[in-house]
């Protein structure tokens, strides 16, 4: 590749015998143009599927206009979480403050909606002008008589990644503080699932099949009460590693509860997933109704793909995404409809995310972190890639390219996870790589 920065040397690599290892969790570059979003934004994702409670962007109404309704993530109840409420700052709080906007914000919404919990999340402006943003948090949570929680998320201090962490952070605040649920021994929580086009709903069927009780979800179609009662769970069950993981370790060292990492997506993963958890409770009916779920749903599964897998045998595959675990599960469920993968990269995989990635690939794939609209496109003409799996910002660049697209990102509103979201995908995939529209493209 010609045009990569120089200082980028490490995060491409081209998967041969003797290539090296992709490094991961590096600061992106300036002037690179990176894919990631920012702190704040990390933080608004992860939180935002809590149904129930008030999030309020203290900052200019441009952070709340980015991030307005940025998930694809269903609710059974409330829908407060869809709003995206803001202190809209102006040049006169940059010069004298905007405590009192933050506190009047808080008790007009708060009078209003009356939410289980409110989260405030600074943005760069209020890192910049000095806010004490958690005493006023502190005075309205005495006045109003419920949690209120600053997320202290000023974009400009790194990537999504280190939202990521903050948000785990500040739900860290929650947990412990309610004891009211009954709990069943075969409990577990649902760490990393955003119930983005109600693919937890699907997971819950799966997981009551098997009697398993999930005692939260965090934090997809998410309650502040069942947050605040996760501490009594006996397994944490951990999907967007990327997003949840520092949640996990920080609850196993406090509370003692075990984690396991998972993907619900595609067939091998959601299998071993209801395995794991079934062999952690090691209880033999827990275990024997997932070998027969699992059994049923494939017997269903395997031959509606059949045709899609034979359309598509031998095209190509790129794919960017956030995190290295949905990489991973998406390499094996194309090779099942007959895919190759020839682009495999991620905004946040770690070094060890990037071993299993490389591990999996085929040898002539391009792996790459932290990439960029130029890299990926050259990657695309280079390879021959007739797919595309993004999100909102990589839709564009295969547009361009004249190749079929695939959303997998926090947007979708088509479900993915699971055996049926399997069979969504197949047929989405199909869909985009075989429609006629291409004929009329000319493909860079
Ligand atoms: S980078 Fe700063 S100004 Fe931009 S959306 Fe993030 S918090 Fe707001």
């Amino acid at each position: 590749m010609a045009n990569f920065l120089k200082e980028r040397e490490g995060q491409i690599v081209t998967k041969s015998k003797n290539s090296k290892d992709l490094i991961g969790g590096r600061p992106s570059i300036a002037g690179s143009v990176s894919q990631r979003a920012c702190v704040f934004c990390g933080s608004r994702v992860v939180l935002y599927p809590i149904a129930d409670a008030l999030h309020l962007v203290h900052g200019p109404i441009g952070c709340a206009s980015y991030t307005w309704d940025i998930r694809g993530a269903m609710s059974s109840g409330p829908e407060l979480h869809r709003s995206s409420f803001s202190t809209d700052l102006r040049e006169k709080h940059v010069i004298f403050g905007g405590e009192k906007q933050l506190y009047n914000a808080l008790n007009e919404l708060i009078d209003k909606h009356q939410p289980k919990a409110a989260f405030v999340y600074s943005t760069c402006i209020v890192g910049v002008i000095g806010d004490d943003v958690q005493s006023v948090c502190n005075r309205v949570a005495k006045e109003k008589n419920i949690p209120v929680i600053p997320v202290q998320s000023e974009g400009f201090q790194g990537s999504k990644k280190d939202g990521y962490k903050i948000a785990c952070d500040a739900l860290a605040t929650l947990i412990g503080t309610d004891n009211s649920k009954e709990v069943s021994p075969f409990s577990i929580n649902i760490l990393g699932d955003f119930n983005l086009a109600g693919e937890l709903w699907i997971l819950t069927e799966y997981y009551k099949r098997m009697g398993i009780q999930i005692l939260a979800s965090i934090t997809g179609d998410g309650r502040v009460k069942d947050i605040q009662n996760t501490h009594r769970a006996a397994l944490n069950v951990v999907q967007c590693s990327g997003s949840m993981i520092h949640l996990a370790k920080q609850m196993k060292e406090q509370y003692g509860i075990p984690f396991i990492k998972v993907s619900y997506f595609g067939i091998e993963d959601m299998s071993d997933a209801l395995y794991e958890v079934a062999k952690f409770f090691g209880d033999e009916a827990v275990q024997e109704k997932a070998r027969d779920l699992v059994k049923e749903e494939l017997t269903n599964l395997l031959p509606a793909l059949e045709p899609y897998r034979r359309a598509l045998q031998g095209k190509k595959a790129a794919i960017y995404v956030g995190g290295a675990f949905k990489a991973i599960s998406l390499v094996k469920a194309l090779r099942l409809i007959g895919m190759r993968t020839v682009i495999a990269g991620t905004q946040t995989g770690n070094d060890e995310d990037y071993k299993l990635l490389k591990a999996i690939c085929d040898d002539g794939c391009i792996l790459v972190d932290d990439s960029n609209p130029v890299e990926l496109s050259e990657f695309v003409q280079q390879t021959g890639a007739d797919l595309f799996i993004g999100g909102v910002k990589e839709r564009p660049i295969a547009y361009k390219m004249g190749i079929g697209f695939c959303d997998h990102n926090h947007e979708r509103k088509l479900a993915l996870a699971g055996y049926e979201g399997m069979l969504n995908f197949a047929k989405e995939v199909h869909d985009t790589v075989t429609s006629p529209v291409w004929r009329f493209v000319k493909r860079k």
